[in-house]
């Protein structure tokens, strides 16, 4: 019999011998089993509540009859579609944008570069940077969870890349566009502003890509696209990276179906306008109807203080009243008394606000 514990200890990287991994929201089954419900609110993962979009199921399926063939390896169709819809940028590919931040860092980053990171925040930079032997620096936000410009900018001017998150996850925080162009004219590596929820906000940094070659845009098709198990994210990046980045990449990553159903996401302009309605109509109603302190957020979710219970309590509070939330323990940089609730189905933002009110 082979000692399976020998040989983890003997060939496995120190980094994942101990390490931090990505901490996944809990599953909802387990919920529903463990509290006898037969539907759990499902407001942890910022997930589009209206399910996918009838011209992204229609697309992908025509596809269904070429999946014995490698996909094109520019997705050439995607990035027209990408084209029609934003304007004529520079744009790449990959597996969900954490796939292409971790493309973005293989380029950049050698062992013992410098990665700057505003914090608190989504946590795949920080994991995806020390993969490739990068040293990340946290700058902290302000109490009020806006960024530090000066700070963020002492930290960020001899990084390779620095990570900034707009409209912010876990904080819902928009960073004004003026801010983004300081920090941009006064650092020299890249910027990767993650602009995962920015069809939420009304803040527009696109037209900067025009202006500044060391600024990427990442997008994804995962939220206000109702695509998160297709996996599909793309970032608007300088022509001078796209090169590179072209090099870098894990051949084929992208698959041709859910590149198909991008392209169907991308031209379906009334899911996409039904969805937007829709969450902020809800995300005002969280904002006036709960009981504790909700941060005003730019994207399809709510940070919530749960002080004096913990997050992990709070959420735990919830999944016995059948609702998931997120609690906001694991990200790094921020107090443990938060938790992120995104906008559902309106039964499950119903539950929610019930269970509420009796914490
Ligand atoms: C969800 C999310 C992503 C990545 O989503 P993918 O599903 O990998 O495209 C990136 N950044 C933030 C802040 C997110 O919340």
């Amino acid at each position: 019999m082979i000692q399976q514990s020998n040989l983890s200890a003997n060939l496995v990287r120190d980094l994942y011998q101990k390490g931090t991994s990505y901490v996944f929201a809990k599953k909802p089954v387990d919920i529903a089993e463990e509290f006898g419900y037969s539907q759990v609110a499902r407001l942890a993962s910022n997930e589009n509540p209206l399910g996918p979009s009838p011209l992204a199921m229609k697309e992908a399926e025509k596809v269904l009859a070429f999946m014995h063939r490698y996909p094109d390896t520019n997705h050439s169709d995607l990035i027209r579609a990408l084209k029609d819809y934003h304007g004529d940028y520079s744009f790449v590919t990959g597996v969900g944008m954490d796939g292409v931040i971790e493309t973005c860092i293989r380029v950049l980053i050698n062992p013992g570069d410098n990665v700057t990171i505003s914090a608190p925040t989504f946590s795949f930079y920080g994991l995806a940077a020390a993969a490739q032997g990068g040293i990340v620096k946290y700058v902290p936000r302000k109490k009020d969870f806006s960024v530090d410009i000066p700070s963020f900018i002492s930290s960020a001017r001899d990084a390779k890349i620095s990570f900034l998150c707009t409209p912010n996850n876990p904080s819902g925080t928009v960073t004004p566009v003026s801010d983004i162009e300081e920090i941009l004219q006064n650092i020299k590596g890249i910027l990767f502003l993650d602009n995962a929820y920015v069809e939420f906000s009304s803040e527009e940094y696109r037209p900067l890509m025009n202006r500044y070659d060391n600024l990427v845009i990442g997008r994804t098709m995962s939220k206000v696209f109702g695509l998160a198990g297709c996996r599909v994210g793309y970032a608007f990046v300088p022509d001078w990276l796209k090169l590179v980045y072209e090099k870098a990449a894990t051949p084929f990553a992208l698959n041709n179906i859910s590149a198909a159903a991008a392209i169907g996401a991308l031209q379906d302009h009334e899911y996409l306008e039904k969805t937007i309605t829709f969450v902020k109509k809800w995300r005002d109603k969280f904002i006036r109807e709960t009981v504790k302190p909700v941060l005003s957020s730019g994207a399809n979710f709510v940070m919530i203080d749960t002080a004096p219970f913990t997050g992990d309590k709070a959420t735990d509070f919830f999944a016995q009243n059948g609702v998931l939330v997120r609690s906001c323990r694991s990200f790094p940089g921020l107090e443990d008394h938060y938790i992120r609730v995104c906008i559902g189905e309106e039964w499950e933002n119903i539950r929610f606000l019930e269970v509420f009110r009796k914490i």
